[in-house]
């Protein structure tokens, strides 16, 4: 590493450098029971994905370039130089961390790893480190947002495809997805594809709400990569598209990454007040049905049902009720994993994982605690309101034979509404064209 390179990074690690960050590297005592806690040390045994050892490499950066002890008896304080081998190991321990704050939640002193590990990515970015992959699709997401004319006719084409599944999905050939409805009262945020359009718009129609379908996805390629910039321009497409439309409520799709930088992340990276309420998608199911606004026919569904928590919608946002609710009304036999809420298990897919070919291995290798933890449920099916947790859960179906089929809240919610079974999956070109009934 040239001279050039480490005066940038160590810019940025003296720019991050705030009180939170300082006191996370000063209060570690290294008890190690984090290592415990964190599904990747567990099933590796690697000291790289140790929680407390990844913040070490910035504290040994820290101790290098900001103390005086460090300067002058590097070795005696741990400090470290900010050579490209501390730069590779500090790029596998950062963008492995799936985010799930499991070690957080376990230690004494609440150390938020994946706050330190923010600061690290901010580092590689810098230093031309940044996750290739997340790179390219948080620029594609920026780029689609300053040429949304160049997309809409595409997806205004596409969308007419799925206004016709759910005409016949619901029988009625006058249902509609609106799109760009100015004075609706909800904005949906999906993510790319049917699947995370049909359901919910299922739910909206039974349930006779005044919505509208957002032009732009709800997930973040930005904040995976630790972009904080690219993050914020990404979720702000949302936020002028809900001013533009003077929504009261922006309903995120099953994405819990999504919900967490547009609940929790966008007004400070942003340092604006939204205007409008941010709902995740467990939180308006529960809702509708406990006002009355959707009745689950009776008929309970009697498979042995389980449920997985993502770590962003529970651990990280407080949703264990609201999902829970919702399955009980649809489900007779419930069963939890064992530990679950906030104890549960990573599945080991979060923080943009399942977009990282490079990871592939070592995120199947991570969920094995996971895929043991269903099997032991004996379920059939697994439902999980967080898109990545339900594409590392199939791949660990497919990997360690379990024998489930694997499905989101709002899809065993439509499914119950509109007479089907419940793991039946919403894709494209499933359905017929509903008979003209005039
Ligand atoms: S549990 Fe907390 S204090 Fe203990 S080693 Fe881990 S990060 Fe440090
Ligand atoms: S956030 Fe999760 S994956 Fe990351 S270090 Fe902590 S326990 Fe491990």
């Amino acid at each position: 590493m040239n001279k050039t390179e480490l005066k940038t990074i160590t810019g940025v690690l003296e720019q991050g450098m705030n009180r939170q960050l300082l006191y996370y590297l000063d209060v570690c005592t290294r008890c190690s029971i984090c290592k415990d806690a964190c599904h990747q040390y567990v099933s590796t045994g690697d000291v790289l994905f140790l929680p407390a050892y990844r913040a070490e490499l910035i504290r040994r950066v820290y101790k290098k370039y900001f103390t005086r002890s460090g300067l002058f008896l590097p070795s005696l304080y741990e400090a470290r130089e900010s050579d490209d081998r501390l730069l590779d190991e500090l790029y596998r321990s950062t963008y492995a961390c799936t985010g799930c704050r499991r070690c957080m939640y376990y230690c004494p002193f609440s150390i938020d790893t994946t706050w330190v590990l923010g600061v690290a990515k901010a580092m590689l970015i810098a230093a031309g480190k940044g996750a290739q992959i997340l790179t390219e699709l948080a620029g594609a997401a920026v780029s689609k947002g300053e040429n949304i004319d160049l997309f809409k006719d595409i997806m205004l084409d596409l969308n007419k495809e799925t206004e016709k599944e759910l005409q016949s999905l619901i029988g009625d050939s006058k249902a509609t997805i609106p799109i760009e409805k100015e004075g609706a009262d909800i904005l949906y945020a999906a993510l790319a594809g049917v699947h995370s359009i049909l359901p919910p718009s299922v739910i909206f129609h039974k349930a006779g709400l005044n919505w509208t379908l957002s032009l732009f996805e709800s997930a973040n390629y930005g904040y995976f990569l630790g972009d904080v910039e690219k993050g914020r321009i990404i979720a702000k497409r949302i936020v002028d598209e809900a001013k533009r439309l003077g929504v009261k409520e922006v309903v995120i799709s099953e994405c819990g990454h999504a919900y967490r930088v547009m609940q929790y992340l966008y007004e400070t990276w942003a340092k604006e007040e939204l205007s409008f309420g941010v709902t995740a998608m467990v939180e308006i199911i529960a809702r509708l049905i406990e006002e009355g606004s959707i009745e689950i026919p009776s008929g309970k569904e009697r498979k042995i049902v389980t449920y997985h928590d993502p770590c962003q919608v529970g651990r990280n946002a407080g949703f264990y009720e609201e999902p829970r609710y919702v399955l009980n009304q649809v489900a007779s036999n419930l069963r939890e994993l064992n530990p679950s809420r906030e104890k549960n298990w990573c599945c080991g897919g979060g923080g943009g994982l399942v977009a990282q070919p490079e990871f592939d291995e070592f995120r199947i290798k991570t969920g094995e605690r996971k895929a043991e933890q269903i099997k032991q449920t004996r379920a059939g099916l697994v439902v999980s309101p967080c898109e990545n947790c339900r594409l590392q859960i199939t791949a660990l179906n497919e990997k360690y034979d379990m024998g489930v089929k694997v499905t989101g809240l709002s899809d065993v919610v439509a499914n119950q509404l509109i007479g089907r079974d419940i793991a039946t999956s919403f894709e494209a070109g499933q359905t017929e064209e509903p008979e003209d009934e005039d």
